[in-house]
C-alpha cells in the first residue's frame, strides 16, 4: 500500500511523438493554439509540466509530473483526434523536473534551429519515432534553452 502511495508521488516523465493529423477545415495555427490553451489549464491543475515541440507535421511533447496526472493526461492526449501514430519514446521515473517552468510550453523550430537536428542527425529527414528517450530528451532541452532565451512569457 505505502509502495502504490509513493509510486503515485514519485515524479514521472513520458515523452512521446506523434503525427499532426488536423481535418479538413481546421485550421492548424487555429487547434494548435486550441490544444496548449487546454494543456496549460488542465496541466496546472494537476501538477503537470512540459514542452511540446512542433515540426514539420510532427508533435514531440514531454509530460512530467505525479505518475498518475501524467498517465490520465495521455491518455487523454491518446484519444486526441487531432493526431495519429502516437509513440511512446520513453516513460518512467525521473529525479528532477525538465521544463518545471511550464505547465506546457509550445515552440516550432525555424531554421535557425537546425543545428540542434544536426547533432541528433535528423535535419535531412526528420522522424521522431526514431529517436531514443536520451536523444528525445536532448532535442527537447534544447528546445528549452532556446525558449529560455527568446523568453516566450506568454506560454508560460
Ligand atoms: P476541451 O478542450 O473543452 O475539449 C472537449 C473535448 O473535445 C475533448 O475530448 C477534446 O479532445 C475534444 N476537442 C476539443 N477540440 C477539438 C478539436 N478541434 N477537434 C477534435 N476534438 C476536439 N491536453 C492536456 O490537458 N494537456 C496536455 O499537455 C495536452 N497536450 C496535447 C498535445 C497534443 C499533440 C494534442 C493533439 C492534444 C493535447 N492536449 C493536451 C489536448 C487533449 O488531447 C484534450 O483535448 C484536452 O486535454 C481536453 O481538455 P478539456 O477536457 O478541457 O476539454
Amino acid at each position: 500500500m505505502v509502495g502504490e502511495i509513493s509510486s503515485t508521488r514519485t515524479l514521472h516523465r513520458l515523452v512521446y511523438a506523434s503525427r499532426q493529423a488536423f481535418a479538413p477545415g481546421q485550421s492548424p495555427e487555429e487547434e494548435i493554439g486550441s490544444l496548449i490553451r487546454a494543456s496549460i489549464r488542465n496541466n496546472r491543475a494537476v501538477a503537470v509540466t512540459g514542452l511540446l515541440l512542433v515540426h514539420e507535421g510532427w508533435f514531440v511533447q514531454a509530460l512530467e509530473g505525479p505518475a498518475e496526472a501524467v498517465m490520465t493526461t495521455y491518455g487523454r492526449i491518446d484519444r486526441d483526434p487531432r493526431h495519429t501514430d502516437a509513440k511512446v519514446i520513453a516513460a518512467g521515473p525521473a529525479s528532477a523536473r525538465a521544463f518545471g517552468d511550464w505547465n506546457m510550453c509550445a515552440r516550432r523550430f525555424s531554421t535557425a534551429d537546425d543545428a540542434i537536428l544536426d547533432t541528433l542527425a535528423q535535419r535531412t529527414h526528420f522522424d521522431p519515432h526514431r529517436l531514443t528517450g536520451a536523444s528525445a530528451l536532448r532535442l527537447l532541452k534544447a528546445v528549452r534553452g532556446i525558449q529560455d532565451r527568446v523568453g516566450l512569457a506568454a506560454l508560460r
